[in-house]
């Protein structure tokens, strides 16, 4: 095994390898004796040496053209290509998702930095004509200043990138707190930043708990933006605790997504989506496929057909290229994932038609396995079918029709993704229509956003911002509106209209 290596975070524009709380593991989930790294765990204290700076610089960096801004992050997304393989393989080493999919993570983050970068030449606003002769009216984005950025394990560089990307783009400075199962990524992604040429201070990165860090970012004065994507819970947290301070906040929270599966579909293909959506990434995303909502005609067919391809998937240690699911990010993650096994089977009559196990023996003892699991008799309101789980468990609903396929999909308390598979265009329309979701994919899993649309959800999914494309520069700009009088005279508009 290789030695632990001392990580540090990125204050000030210093790297600093102490922290006010002492310091934290991160291991590898699918080998716990590999010691990713030991990290520094840090406090308020560090949070606030953090704001000051990215406070202090954020006054440089705002007037610093924004084409020229975006050049840096292009140069950040040539670095991210060229150390792909070797973030990608760190990792699958730190949070266990399989390499193709890391690799996707760390294609996102590319993808973005050109996206991010092209509205370096455009952040467009409006001109709109005025009321009075010789006055020009304009509508223009103004950077907002420190952005909180407080981001979750399962995309690692992708979501970090979603955020601090455009956010630099618009002319704010960063103050980021990754999750302690993944820090090692985001310091990858500092140290790019950085040798993108970014100024030092305008990127700081405080690892540490939620309790210590995050608390600190949200609560500060000198925060105005907090962009967080997480749980709903802590998210409710966050958002209460910043109405103190009146803060713009953005959250992207959990998802119940499902797929529905009509009577005409193409069942190879529903198939393929199916094993994909829900046992992708071991069911750790949030626009996982963990409902599966089948037409009580193709519903047994499709059963065997999804059990038999989910019996032959690979388990295992995802640097093992051949591997096509890796183990649960830690041991809480897998504890949750079985008292929800149980949690099924206790209810009104689910029953298992796979899976259902930790995996614990020979190649498995290290990790944090558990066996790709399928329910299928379950009914809407149980609990299987109305919490996020976070891991390889589909829960199979069955339907009669198209209503009651929306309904069931809609009755729960979040929003996130949703997926039909038919081939009735018209029963595909009302679905997109129907469906309470921030995205619906038609004949696609749940999974599988590009970056230059909009990403986020409906209900307990989200308050209403979207990442990705450009709805993204809502969070990170204050609209302002510029009139320009240039009559050489009091113009007064309305009451000079009224009085004609
Ligand atoms: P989490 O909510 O436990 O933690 C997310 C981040 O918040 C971490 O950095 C954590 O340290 C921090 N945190 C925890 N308590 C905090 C507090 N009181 N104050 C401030 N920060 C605090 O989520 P997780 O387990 O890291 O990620 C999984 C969750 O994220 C799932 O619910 C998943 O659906 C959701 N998620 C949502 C999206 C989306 O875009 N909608 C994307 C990915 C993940």
């Amino acid at each position: 095994m290789t030695e632990p290596v001392r990580f540090r975070n990125f204050i000030a524009g210093k790297w600093v390898e102490t922290g006010s709380k002492g310091t934290f593991e991160n291991r590898n989930p699918a080998d716990t004796r590999d010691v990713v790294g030991v990290f520094p765990s840090a406090g308020p204290e560090e949070v606030n040496e953090a704001v000051a700076a990215a406070k202090e610089e954020y006054q440089r960096w705002r007037l610093v053209p924004a084409p020229k801004r975006a050049e840096i992050i292009r140069h950040a997304g040539d670095l991210l290509a060229k150390h792909k393989e070797d973030i990608s393989r760190q990792m699958t080493r730190e949070m266990g998702k399989v390499l193709s999919e890391t690799r996707g993570d760390t294609q996102e983050g590319i993808d973005t930095a050109y996206y991010a970068a092209g509205e370096g030449r455009r952040l467009f606003g409006d001109t709109v004509p005025c009321e009075l002769p010789n006055k020009f009216g304009m509508s223009v984005r103004m950077p907002v200043g420190v952005c909180g950025m407080i981001t979750p394990w399962n995309f690692p560089m992708a979501i970090p990138t979603w955020k601090i990307f455009p956010a630099l783009v618009c002319g704010n400075t960063v103050v980021f707190k990754p999750a302690t199962d993944t820090p090692a990524t985001a310091v990858r992604f500092v140290e790019i930043l950085l040798e993108a040429g970014l100024p030092e201070k305008a990127i700081n990165i405080v690892c540490g708990s939620g309790g210590a860090v995050g608390n600190a970012i949200v609560d500060h004065p000198d925060v105005p933006v907090i962009s967080f994507t997480g749980s709903t819970e802590v998210g409710k947290k966050i958002a209460t605790r910043a109405g103190n301070t009146l803060k713009r906040v953005s959250l992207e929270l959990g998802g119940k997504n499902a797929q529905i599966v009509m009577d005409d579909a193409d069942l190879e293909l529903a198939v393929d989506g199916a094993l994909w959506g829900a046992f992708g990434t071991t069911g750790q995303r949030c626009t996982a496929t963990s409902r599966l909502i089948l037409h009580e005609k193709i519903h047994d067919k499709f059963v065997a057909m999804l059990v038999e391809r989910a019996k032959g998937l690979k388990v295992g240690n995802g640097l093992d290229e051949s591997v096509q699911v890796g183990p649960s990010v830690n041991e809480s993650q897998r504890a949750t994932v079985k008292q929800y096994v149980e949690i099924g089977q206790n209810e009104d009559k689910a029953t298992l038609a796979l899976g259902g196990k930790e995996l614990t023996a020979g190649e498995y003892a290290h990790g944090w396995f558990f066996e790709p699991t399928i329910f299928v008799g379950v009914k809407p309101k149980m609990r299987i079918a109305q919490e996020e789980i976070f891991g390889p468990v589909l829960s199979v609903l069955k339907i009669g029709d198209l209503d009651e396929a929306v309904r069931v999909l809609n009755d729960t308390a979040y929003g996130l993704s949703s997926s039909i598979y038919t081939r009735d265009v018209n029963a595909a329309f009302r679905a997109m229509r129907d469906i309470e979701a921030g995205i619906t994919y038609v004949n696609g899993p749940t999974i599988g956003a590009e970056v230059q649309l909009p990403f986020g959800g409906v209900k307990g999914t989200g308050n209403g911002h979207r990442e990705a494309s450009h709805t993204v520069l809502d969070t990170f700009t204050e609209w302002k509106s510029i009139y320009v009088d240039f009559s050489g005279k009091l113009q007064r508009a309305q009451i000079d209209v009224q009085a004609g």
